[in-house]
């Protein structure tokens, strides 16, 4: 049996959602724009001009790093990165090389039902490229700079990482943290959330060569291509070869990852202060407010719900909509018991999903889900006219209030329920008399008789037992 074990360290880069890109006005979503449309003379680098720091891109920045569990570092400043390419229409990258925005912090993941902490060394602030198309069958291309200077944050993790498993938690928990703080929007297709894994494998305390798999933008594809990587590195090693430092890429047909770089050919990128932006200086005030607009973080969530026993994909559904999870947590502060709050979960992952497809702006409050709990709770209202109103309580009605003004309070009071059932038992004398012969079956047709003629508002239990006793009288 193999000895070797991986470790894996993971660069994410997300487009960061503001309005215009990193340092002009341009619009930031180019998504259905023409080519080159969306450009100026600062994004296509045109002699005098300067660049400007977005003030949406910084304060993004600031709330990452609480999702991150990390600090904002109080001197940040930009670098130049310099290459030839292109869709580079400046010659160089701004990107942050010595001081970062987002210090050393950590992620918590759940694997195999335990929290593990992914180290996270730091993130910075950095600018897209433009993007190149090759028109077929021509000999010239073609470039577009919408997408140039589009803000992006690269998250660096330490190489923390010990199994493909562990990699794709880790991936879909930071897509969590981006997409709730509203930092991404996630859109994955368009490649607003991929990242690049660095893998080696070792079987003593050396850390082994590790070669980098660029430009993945799929949880299930990073899973495909570590674990073919892993396995690759270790046959190699096992029939007696090395492993090249290298860059990698994943052909997702034919499920194998393929070499594009090798160490030697790497660029030195003479990185150098960015002249033309000054270091910035931002104040623990600034940091603290920015910060304190921010709710809630997926974390918080998976440990209610973890303490719920919920499985970790049950757990998904719920972190994977922000809303819906603010929704959750705000409903559970509010409920007495765990067996509450775990109806307040079936109730989001059930009844909620169903409406949230045909309605697009639904506003149910966490306030108003826990009330609606309760009333099933204290007796109040059944659960069958719980679900008949639910609709109006997600479009933002009180329940209390829909209850009293149509009158649906539940049926418990005796005399009054008697009264109904006896007028069934009379108005059927037939199923009457079967029942009394020992067919106990037509019981089902009697309650469900006096829920119709009590809209359901009668409660299903006692009419239940109301019915048994009336009918052998
Ligand atoms: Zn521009």
């Amino acid at each position: 049996m193999s000895t070797y074990k991986p470790t894996i360290g993971i660069e994410i880069h997300a487009q960061l959602a503001t309005n215009s890109k990193m340092f002009c006005g341009c619009d930031n979503n180019s998504r259905k724009a023409q080519p080159n449309v969306n450009i100026c003379p600062v994004c296509i680098a045109l002699p005098g001009t300067l660049p400007v720091v977005n003030k949406g891109a910084i304060e993004m920045a600031i709330k990452l790093a609480h999702g991150l569990n990390a600090k904002v570092a109080t001197n940040t400043s930009f670098d130049r990165k310099n290459y030839f390419y292109p869709d580079s229409p400046k010659g160089y990258q701004i990107t942050q090389m010595d001081q970062p925005i987002i210090q050393k912090g950590h992620v918590e993941i759940l694997v195999a039902d335990q929290f593990i902490s992914i180290g996270i060394h730091h993130a910075h602030l950095e600018e897209d490229a433009g993007k190149l198309i090759h028109p077929e069958g021509t000999d010239y291309s073609l470039v577009d700079f919408n997408r140039a200077g589009t803000p992006l944050v690269e998250i660096v993790s330490e190489p923390d990482i010990k199994s493909t498993e562990q990699a794709k938690r880790y991936l879909q928990e930071v897509y969590n943290i981006v997409t709730s703080l509203g930092v991404c929007d996630g859109d994955m297709q368009h490649g607003n959330f991929k990242f690049d894994l660095n893998v080696s494998v070792s079987n003593s305390p050396e850390l082994g060569t590790r070669t980098e798999l660029k430009n993945l933008n799929s949880f299930r594809n990073a899973e495909r291509a570590l674990s073919y990587e892993i396995n690759r590195q270790i046959e190699v090693l096992e029939g007696g070869g090395t492993i090249e430092q290298e860059t990698r890429g994943w052909d997702d047909t034919k499920a194998v990852t393929f070499s594009q770089r090798s160490k030697e050919e790497a660029n030195d990128y003479r990185y150098f202060p960015e002249p033309d932006i000054p270091p910035m200086v931002l104040s623990r005030e600034l940091v603290s407010s920015v910060q304190s607009e921010i709710k809630i973080l997926p974390i918080n969530v998976r440990k209610e719900l973890h303490l719920l026993k919920l499985s970790a994909g049950e757990q998904d559904i719920l972190i994977s909509q922000p809303k819906t999870a603010e929704i959750f947590m705000s409903a559970q502060a509010r409920l007495k018991s765990p067996e509450l709050v775990k109806q307040a979960v079936n109730w989001l992952v059930g009844d909620y999903q169903a409406i949230l497809v045909k309605s697009k702006k639904p506003v149910l409050t966490g306030g108003n889900l826990a009330e609606l709990i309760t009333l099933i709770e204290d007796g109040t209202i059944s659960s069958k006219i719980a679900k008949d109103i639910f609709a109006e309580v997600v479009a933002g009605l009180k329940p209390t209030d829909i209850v009293s003004s149509k009158g649906l309070k539940q049926l418990s009071d005796n005399s009054e329920l008697e009264l109904i059932i006896k007028k069934i038992i009379l108005d059927n004398p037939k199923p009457a008399e079967a029942y009394r012969a020992g067919n106990e079956r037509v019981l089902g047709f009697f309650v469900g008789q006096a829920m119709q003629a009590t809209n359901g508002q009668a409660n299903p239990t006692k009419v239940s037992a109301l019915m048994v006793k009336l009918l052998k009288e």
